[in-house]
């Protein structure tokens, strides 16, 4: 018996059901929603009320704080009170810029690195122009790998914040965290360390109490769930220290002409009437993950993608910017053809796949692209998908070298 049946995953995404469906290779921008995503959503818009607020929302509010539940066992967050819900992994990253602004002073420092998205790589610099901070971005080596010695070297009393990406959109490459984790909280024990796990939380079991970082942010809808929702989660004692970024209902306890008392934590960051039928939605889906062999439908995806990687290499004038561990992205170029045009015929043949500087141009910069062409693979996917990648590529290169 093989230990992950993917077309009984397949089976679930009602898209891929249709006959329109394309082949899907861009799960790294957004997963497919399962059937589940669905069914809770709707049953979410035919129910009345919202949530902790009135009696008669009882049963909503029940699900929604399973949500919160089934989210902090999924991570192993310390407790529930440790699961923020936010629009998503940029908002949550932000939330950690503008809630430790306060802590903050000139001259500090805030190391991120090339390989970073652009929702942390803005976000900190941005924080470090407003704060007078200073930012130091990490180079990344030949492998896109962050080395040990090159953030020791960068840490001192003064680093404040260090922002990570944990797995990369543009090459799949997970960085050694745990070790470089360790080298932060040795050589600066001042410093909040945030893990941007966009990526990650699609392909790898996140324990984040096993991880020694501060802030973990990320979004529900690159692991099935729905747009618009995201989490930010952490240690309770480094999420005490943010300040709000958002003021409203909800998240205060008294308001009085004189005093304002803030609620505890989760609610504490979670101003107004919140994302409901997502966090309802992102439940039904956590739940139903929970009958597939997670990290076997990883290895599954993994296998698809390196199948191509192998293949791939036999075409003339490929070039491809591999992570150094196996992983769901192939991200290329072929020498002498414009991507932009090469991603165009491939769409045309209802391929879905992802051209473009993928919202990291440093790290762009740093493999010398302008713009890569880049498949990545979900469980849903299958060897047919790959052959009508490799079909439909042959027939583009043939059109492109007439
Ligand atoms: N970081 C990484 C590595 C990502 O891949 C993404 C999404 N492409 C983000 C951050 C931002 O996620 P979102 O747009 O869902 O907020």
């Amino acid at each position: 018996m093989p230990d992950f049946d993917s077309a009984q995953f397949r089976a679930c995404f009602p898209y891929l059901q249709q006959d329109c469906a394309l082949v899907y290779l861009d799960s790294a921008a957004t997963a497919l929603k399962p059937q589940t995503l669905l069914d809770s959503t709707l049953a979410f818009y035919q129910s009345a009320g919202s949530v902790h607020r009135s009696q008669h929302d009882a049963q909503q509010t029940a699900l929604y704080e399973r949500s919160r539940q089934l989210t902090a066992q999924w991570i192993n967050a310390a407790s529930t009170d440790c699961v923020i819900w936010t629009s998503g992994a940029t908002q949550a990253i932000n939330m950690v810029a503008n809630g430790l602004a306060d802590q903050l002073e000139a001259d500090d420092e805030i190391i991120i690195s090339e390989a970073d998205h652009h929702a942390d790589f803005v976000t900190w610099s941005m924080s470090a122009q407003r704060c007078s901070a200073k930012l130091i971005v990490l180079p990344i080596n030949d492998q896109w790998l962050i080395e040990s010695a090159v953030l020791q070297q960068a840490l001192s009393p003064r680093t404040k914040i260090v922002a990570l990406n944990y797995v990369s959109n543009v090459t799949g490459t997970q960085q050694p965290i745990a070790d470089l984790i360790g080298v932060i909280r040795r050589a600066a024990p001042q410093a909040f360390i945030l893990l941007d796990c966009a990526q990650a939380i699609a392909h790898l079991k996140l324990d984040i109490q096993a991880l020694d970082a501060d802030f973990y942010a990320f979004s529900a809808h690159k692991l099935y769930g729905p747009n618009g929702l995201g989490v930010l989660s952490g240690k309770l004692s480094a999420l005490e220290i943010l300040s709000p970024s958002l003021y409203g209902g909800k998240m205060v306890d008294r308001v009085s002409k004189q005093r304002i008392n803030f609620n505890p934590l989760p609610y504490r960051l979670e101003a107004g009437t919140p994302n409901i039928a997502a966090v309802i939605g992102f439940g039904a889906v956590l739940d139903w993950l929970q009958q597939f062999d997670f990290r076997a439908a990883e290895r599954y995806a993994v296998g698809l993608a390196e199948h191509v990687k192998v293949r791939l290499q036999t075409y003339p004038k490929v070039r491809l910017f591999n992570s150094p561990q196996p992983s769901t992205v192939v991200c290329f170029i072929f020498d002498g053809i414009n991507s932009s045009d090469l991603n165009t015929l491939l769409s045309e043949q209802d391929i879905a796949l992802r051209v473009g500087e993928h919202c990291a141009q440093p790290y762009l910069a740093r493999i010398g692209q302008k713009s890569t062409l880049r498949l990545s693979f979900a469980p849903y996917n299958t060897a047919a998908d790959v052959e009508a990648f490799f079909a439909a590529l042959d027939s583009a290169l043939n059109l492109l070298r007439e």
